[in-house]
């Protein structure tokens, strides 16, 4: 049940966002905070998809929930302080920090209080209070909850810039293990799926800015023993069948109190290689058969997934930069899309015979040297291994 809450506003706001450092939400610039930091930070910098960086409050409309996921700080049950908000209330709590210039944007979610449909309109309320009462026309990211029915979700595309659902798990087997009254297909996959229904299906209607939202979901990574392999072979799945524009990954980290508390942690860097694998799915034309995966399905924790597959596959082969088609660019390490489309520029004018030109064009060019030839000749810094 939501309950009413005499507590003031903005500590009500610090009790809510608390914990929210877990949630990865836009790209946040890394900052170092303390754990006081955490607890008393509300607003993040972030970078939105169009590139503008702005400072988004993140927050949970209620830290009550009556589900029990095993690693969440909020499951039902678990002793600490939670607060709620009624939408009337946050909206206004919210306009008025905006106003002040402390908040350009919102990420907004929720414990599940009453059930996944009430729990969700009471967000929709809050957005659509923001948008049409209080004419807010920032960033908002609203979090599509486990139960919500296809007409909530395209409410929530009216009024949202960016929809998520967080899978958690990436398949049925792996969500038991950490979300055993989540239903992977109907309560997660099935709203992304309606996500993508809306968007195909009316094209001519769009969203409050003209443009229908992006949809992106977060996986706790570790927290299942799933595999690299498991993660990837859901998000390329996301990718290519329901246009998810991005996948989250946030490494396990226990929680006292809760059934995992006793779990190690999962190592950052495997999230920082899910992360590089997902955009080589992505971006640079790799399929999930290509990634570097050794026994067990991880990928190799030392290397990055791309220089891996270029040690294996591009060491012996050295590619031409004067002829490579875009899509082998983008194999080569330290080339990314906007570094291959310049290549692709600059080599109509003049051949490219040095590292130096390279790295004009904004290639890591060191990263680059040992699988590439400059109008045939080996890269000084590859000759050197010779
Ligand atoms: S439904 Fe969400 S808030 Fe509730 S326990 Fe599960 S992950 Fe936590």
């Amino acid at each position: 049940m939501f309950y009413n809450c005499s507590v003031e506003p903005i500590t009500r706001l610090k009790l809510l966002t608390d914990q929210m450092h877990l949630e990865p939400a836009e790209d946040q610039k890394p900052v170092c905070f303390t754990p006081k930091q955490q607890r008393e930070t509300f607003v993040h910098p972030a970078k939105l998809p169009n590139g503008q960086n702005i400072k988004l409050l993140k927050t949970l409309l209620t830290s009550a929930c009556e589900r029990d996921c095993y690693y969440c700080p909020f499951r039902s049950g678990r002793d600490f302080r939670r607060a709620t908000f009624k939408p009337e209330e946050f909206a206004s709590l919210f306009i008025n920090l905006h106003h002040a210039g402390a908040a350009e944007g919102i990420f907004l979610s929720s414990g599940v209080a009453g059930g996944g449909v009430r729990t969700q309109d009471k967000l929709l309320d809050t957005a659509d209070i923001l948008r049409h009462k209080l004419g807010f026309r920032g960033y908002i990211h609203l979090k599509i909850m486990p139960g919500a029915e296809k007409a909530q979700v395209e409410r929530a595309m009216q009024l949202a810039d960016r929809v998520s659902v967080n899978l958690e798990a990436p398949n049925t087997e792996r969500l038991a293990r950490l979300a055993p009254h989540k239903t992977f297909l109907e309560e997660l996959l099935q709203p992304l799926k309606w996500v993508d229904d809306i968007r195909r299906s009316q094209p001519a209607h769009r969203g409050w800015n003209g443009r229908w939202p992006s949809s992106v979901t977060q996986y706790v990574v570790g927290g299942s023993d799933e595999s690299d392999l498991e993660l990837m072979t859901t998000t390329q799945w996301l990718h290519k069948n329901v246009r998810l524009k991005r996948a989250y990954f946030s490494a396990f980290s226990p929680i006292r109190d809760t059934p995992l508390e006793n779990k190690s942690a999962t190592d950052p860097l495997r999230e920082h290689r899910l992360y590089q694998a997902s955009f080589l799915l992505r971006d640079y034309g790799f399929e999930l058969e290509e990634l570097p995966f050794v026994e067990g399905g991880n990928l190799p924790l030392p290397t990055d997934p791309k220089q891996a597959w270029a040690q294996r596959n591009l060491q012996e082969q050295p590619l031409e930069i004067n002829k490579a088609e875009r899509s082998e660019l983008l194999r080569i390490p330290g080339i990314g899309p906007k570094g291959a489309n310049a290549i692709l520029k600059a080599r109509q004018v003049n051949k490219l015979r040095d590292l130096s030109m390279l790295k004009k064009l904004g290639v890591v060019a060191e990263r680059a040297a040992p699988y590439v030839l400059l109008d045939g000749q080996l890269a000084p810094a590859q000759l050197a291994l010779f």
